[in-house]
């Protein structure tokens, strides 16, 4: 939205990056900027502030930057969702298809108790394939995935589509 075009301005478009032929939306321009950062926390804050909601969990490691404040601005517990390896007790696993191969994620076994209701924190929605991963570990646990949020949405590749049913927030769209 128009609304958000201040926010937008200060993401950094940087052209085949990681490979060629991707245009990158690279947010450190973003964060860097006290009041952008600050702004872009509390409208996801205010957007869940009267929820009810027990964790926020955030996807590495991007998603981290996102989720602990917000978490912290919640009275939340927050929970991390590593890759592979990363984790050192018990966990459990998600595969996840990428374009090309696939990839894991994972969570410790203890992180979320049934019935919990976790709100799931990343900085990007692209294709949601890491996004649906991580709803698949909460629901794996017992828990109950409250909604998604995000600070981007790339609109055109569809994530939204692969989030059906769920509630998705994203701040700034392309
Ligand atoms: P998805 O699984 O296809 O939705 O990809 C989302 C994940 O890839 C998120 O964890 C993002 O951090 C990362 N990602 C994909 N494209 C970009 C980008 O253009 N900028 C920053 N992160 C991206």
């Amino acid at each position: 939205s128009r609304a958000m075009d201040h926010l937008k301005a200060l993401i950094r478009d940087v052209p085949d990056f990681p490979t060629k032929g991707i245009l990158f939306k690279d947010i450190t321009t973003l964060l860097k900027d006290a009041d952008a950062f600050g702004e872009v926390i509390d409208r996801m804050a205010s957007r869940y502030v009267d929820d009810e909601i027990d964790l926020v969990a955030a996807i590495e490691s991007r998603g981290f930057i996102f989720g602990a404040p917000l978490a912290y601005e919640l009275g939340l517990g927050f929970v991390p969702v590593r890759k592979l390896g990363k984790l050192p007790a018990e966990t459990i696993e998600q595969e996840y298809t990428l374009e090309y191969g696939s990839n894991h994620l994972e969570m410790h076994v203890d992180a979320v108790q049934p019935g919990q209701r976790v709100l799931i924190v990343d900085d990007l929605l692209a294709t949601g394939g890491t996004a649906k991963a991580t709803a698949q570990l909460v629901e794996r646990l017992g828990g109950i995935v409250h909604g998604f949020a995000f600070m981007v949405e790339l609109t055109f590749l569809n994530g939204r589509s692969r989030l059906e049913g769920y509630d998705v927030f994203t701040l700034i769209q392309y």
